[in-house]
């Protein structure tokens, strides 16, 4: 069974199912496949009681045939060496996909973050940085980390003022963390990229008609229903795109305390706000609890959206899945035979390493913002405005259409940073699920999504390692 093998060697073996398609040296696959750079370190926390905790923490660089590494940092009371590599490799092949020029990274503080006040936790964090500075795991030009399971904003401001002190020197160690708050050299549309990302490449994924009708679907996500597991950043943001902006469904969510479902129709900000009050999903009106934890993931609906983490789907449930498209949001939400066994049964599974690249998008733009100081938009903007008003005044002084004030507020809007970054975000999310469904389609019916996005990754990174002399 392979839900038995650890969650690296699940990378690995679907990397292995990928390169056996490639022609490249196995001298080089072994090379884009390894862990370049790991460190397990610890460190004492006074916690407010007086009493002291040994930390542990990972960083895993997996690939330095780009520089600087990314990838976030995630806090969990099982994180472990193994799950902090297959992150950072997962990473590598991420960027790949979405030509982000950066390696794979990951970190792991292995804490439940909600045992410990916020104070610890800044100190945790503040050493954790320390830590990373001292042994050349961070800079903006070396290994960049960003948010990931229970860390946000608040955590990366840390971090960043933490390496800013430690390097006074470094005009761009505002690049050393990304998704930080936008007053702390963060950028607009960050918090929200990987749950846009999810959006947009699901309603592109369901715009192609000839694979919408192969799963007996429409095209378009207009009705389509959807059930979302986890509602925390990524789940709530994606959640949110695809009932405001795509019209479609949330028929069920799973949370940590359980699952609810409700055919007609989920309003998201109104369960946000239920949660907030009650501290729980369960008992949200017109809504039923369903009796066990997971068992929103094999409610009735087209889209399974799986946002909290790894092994969500096995061998144990994937045969009862009733989704016909499943968009992996977290990252490794599906173990490598369940993989298979839904690929075989027809399911449409759109890959992490692909789907949920919105987040790592957006923080490659925060991180040139912080290169270049100076924000998108900030010099054209206002040129673009006066050009189009200009282009709108001649378009009526030669054709007598007078535009209205709404019109030319529209038409002649010069792009913020926010227009930038969204635009951005869809131009690649679109631009990979074409590049990976073309190989898909150039191997054949038994090559799924998953292997074609790891074969695009693989060629890429062999490229890269053939251009810097390592390979001939
Ligand atoms: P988060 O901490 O904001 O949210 C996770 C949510 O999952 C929480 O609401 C939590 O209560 C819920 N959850 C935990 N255990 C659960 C369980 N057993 N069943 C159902 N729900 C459960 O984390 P996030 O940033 O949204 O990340 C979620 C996943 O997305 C992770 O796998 C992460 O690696 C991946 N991811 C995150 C980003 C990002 O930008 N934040 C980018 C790419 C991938």
């Amino acid at each position: 069974m392979t839900a038995d093998l650890s969650f690296f060697d699940q990378v690995n073996q679907n990397f292995d199912r990928a390169a056996a398609l490639t022609a490249h040296p196995p001298g080089l696959l072994e090379q884009i496949k390894s862990v370049n750079s790991v460190i397990h370190f610890t460190f004492p926390l006074i916690r407010d009681d007086g009493s002291l905790k040994v930390i542990h923490a990972w960083r895993a660089e997996h690939s330095h045939h780009k520089l600087p590494t990314k990838g976030g940092i995630r806090y969990a009371a099982n994180v472990t060496e193994d799950e902090v590599m297959a992150l950072a490799a997962l990473m590598t092949y991420k960027c790949a996909i979405v030509n982000v020029p950066f390696g794979g990274a990951k970190g792991g503080v292995r804490i439940s973050a909600h045992e410990y006040s916020v104070g610890e936790l800044e100190r945790i964090t503040r050493r954790f940085t320390f830590e990373l500075n001292k042994k050349n795991f961070i800079g903006p030009g070396l290994d960049v980390p960003a948010p990931d399971f229970a860390t946000s904003g608040r955590e990366m401001a840390w971090i960043a003022d933490t390496y800013m002190t430690l390097n006074p020197h470094d005009i761009d160690a505002l690049g050393c963390v990304t998704a930080k708050p936008v007053g702390q050299g963060g950028i607009r549309g960050r918090i929200e990229a990987t749950g846009r990302g999810v959006y947009f490449g699901l309603r592109e994924a369901c715009t192609i008609v000839e694979d919408m009708r192969a799963l007996g679907l429409n095209p378009g996500l207009e009705g389509k229903t959807v059930v979302v597991q986890g509602l925390g950043n990524v789940g709530y943001h994606a959640a949110k795109f695809m009932q405001e902006n795509g019209g479609a469904v949330i028929v069920g969510i799973v949370e940590y305390e359980g699952s609810i479902s409700k055919p007609s129709g989920i309003d998201i900000e109104s369960l946000m706000a239920h949660r907030r009050e009650t501290g729980s999903i369960l008992g949200f009106p017109g809504a039923r609890d369903l009796p066990n934890r997971d068992d929103g993931l094999e409610i009735e609906c087209d889209i399974l959206i799986p946002a909290a983490l790894e092994n969500a789907i096995t061998m144990d449930n994937a045969p009862r899945i009733k989704a016909k498209i499943i968009a992996e949001a977290a990252n490794g939400p599906i173990s490598s035979d369940a993989s298979q066994h839904l690929f075989q049964r027809g399911v449409l599974i759109l890959p992490d390493a692909f789907i949920n690249a919105g987040g790592v998008t957006v923080s490659y733009f925060e991180w040139l913002k912080n290169l270049q100081h100076v924000r998108f938009g900030r010099m054209e903007k206002r040129f673009v405005e006066s050009s189009s008003r200009m282009l709108l005044s001649a378009i009526e002084s030669s054709t007598n259409r007078i535009f209205s004030d709404l019109e030319i507020a529209e038409i002649a809007k010069g792009p913020g940073e926010i227009d930038l970054v969204n635009s951005g975000l869809e131009e690649t999310m679109i631009e990979a699920y074409h590049e990976i469904r073309e190989i898909k389609k150039t191997r054949g019916e038994d090559v799924d999504l998953r292997t074609a996005s790891m074969i695009t990754a693989i060629d890429k990174v062999a490229v890269s390692y053939r251009e810097l002399g390592v390979f001939p």
